[in-house]
């Protein structure tokens, strides 16, 4: 049986960085992918549209920290200077006056004093929307289309120790692309899930289809999700502390219901965000004409999120065009042509978009970042601190795992 220092399971960004840190400390390792490909949730494609299309991770958040932004720079990525703020809310079949525009504005401020000021018992993100009567809008931004959760799944603590994400950054060869060229000098085993870790001995092996891998140490990048499923199991279970952690760390949705708009603008410039919120009904948002493509990126969130992904991709495309011609008028609809849903609820190994802590549980991320028996360590998105569920986070996660595995590791 091989051995090596670190065998790192999972060949996303998290787990690219920490084998790059590894390698620099001179350590031994072994990334082992269960995916035929790298990048894990960064993943772009240039076959539905016939131009680069994240399904992933879109947008370089936090630019002025985030070690990919410099990276694409350098590469020559187009980039497009695009931090969110509604430029265009519709009610229903209605857009929103000048008034609750101002309204809506106004609510976001009072939205950010709340949750600094927060101090209650009270964990439920709708409970804090409730008291300071912010327009629905503004949670609908925040909680569904980018936590990924309703309000009522998320922890005011958690949200709170999110960092603010300007400034943000969309490219038009893709995020996803810029993450495998920055990954591609990482040798990875490919199409090989790691089934179990057992621990019951000195160090780890890693059990997977193709055979055992001995280390000393194992740094686990996979999602949270994919461990509640048991995808990737533990022998013997991990402690309670860390079971508890990674079901409190609910795996949040976001999808992507991008379709070609061609021929008409209706109205709106490229990158204008829309929103239609629908009181009572599931809300929708429009990220309209990015680099002037003839595209309309819808996007759901939270539990809709998973009912659309379950009800397929012909039944989204025919929501979002459906609420396109509510708004502009069904003549719309002769303007639209193929439409794509984006599947990370279905996908086995991520099994959802991104991890969100359940309301009274934001401590999981830090109990879930403490290894287990000196040997088993965890990086990712979810223990990501203030980068949370981006793609620079699980990075940055990765690197910081790897130093200090190398660190406790016997002295070279
Ligand atoms: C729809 C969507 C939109 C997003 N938008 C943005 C955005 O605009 N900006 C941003 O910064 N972030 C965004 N994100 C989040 C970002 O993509 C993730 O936070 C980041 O890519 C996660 O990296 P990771 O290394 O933690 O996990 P992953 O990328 O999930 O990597 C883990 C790897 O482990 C593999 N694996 C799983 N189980 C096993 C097993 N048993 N054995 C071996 N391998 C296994 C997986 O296949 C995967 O490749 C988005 C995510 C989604 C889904």
């Amino acid at each position: 049986m091989e051995e090596v220092d670190v065998v790192i399971i999972g060949a996303g960004a998290a787990g690219l960085a920490a084998a790059k840190v590894l390698r620099a400390t001179g350590r031994s390792f072994r990334v082992i992918e269960a995916m035929d490909r790298i990048g894990g949730r960064a993943w772009t494609t240039s076959t539905d549209f016939g131009v680069p299309f994240d399904i992933g991770c879109a947008w370089l958040h936090a630019a002025d920290r985030n070690p990919f932004f410099p990276e694409a720079q350098a590469a020559g990525w187009t980039l497009y200077h695009h931090d969110m703020g509604l430029d265009h809310l519709w009610f229903g079949n209605r857009p929103a006056s000048a008034d609750e525009m101002a309204r809506m504005q106004a609510a976001d401020a009072t939205l950010n004093a709340a949750l600094a000021a927060h101090a209650g018992a009270e964990d439920r993100l709708s409970a804090l929307i409730g008291d300071c009567h912010c327009l629905r809008a503004n949670s609908t931004f925040a909680g569904q289309m980018d936590f990924g959760a309703d309000d009522d799944e998320i922890s005011i603590a958690d949200f709170r120790n999110a960092a603010d994400l300007d400034p943000n950054y969309f490219t038009k060869e893709g995020f996803g692309a810029l993450i495998h060229r920055w990954g591609a000098d990482v040798p990875v085993t490919l199409s090989t899930p790691v089934r179990r870790i057992r621990w019951d001995g000195p160090g780890v092996v890693a059990e997977t289809p193709a055979g055992s891998l001995r280390a000393k140490v194992a740094l686990v990048t996979v999602s949270t999700g994919v461990m509640q499923f048991e995808d990737l199991s533990f022998f013997p279970a991990l402690p309670d502390s860390h079971l508890a952690a990674i079901f409190d760390l609910q795996m949040g949705l976001l999808t992507k219901i991008p379709v070609t708009l061609s021929g008409t603008r209706l109205g709106l410039r490229a990158f204008d965000d829309l929103l239609i919120e629908r009181p009572a009904r599931h809300d929708l948002f429009f990220l309209c004409f990015p680099f002037d493509l003839d595209l309309m990126v819808g996007f759901v969130g939270g539990d809709f999120a998973w009912e659309i992904e379950a009800a397929g991709p012909a039944a989204a495309v025919d929501f979002v065009t459906d609420r396109l011609a509510d708004l502009f008028g069904s003549d719309v609809r002769r303007h639209v042509g193929h439409g794509i849903m984006t599947n990370w609820g279905g996908e086995r190994w991520t099994r959802g978009a991104y991890a969100a802590a359940r309301p009274g549980r934001a401590e999981a991320r830090a109990v879930l970042a403490r290894p287990v028996g000196d040997r088993i360590w965890f990086a990712g998105e979810a223990l990501a601190q203030g980068l949370m569920q981006t793609a620079a986070g699980a990075r940055l996660s990765g690197e910081a795992a790897a130093r200090a595995i190398s660190a406790a590791l016997p002295a070279l």
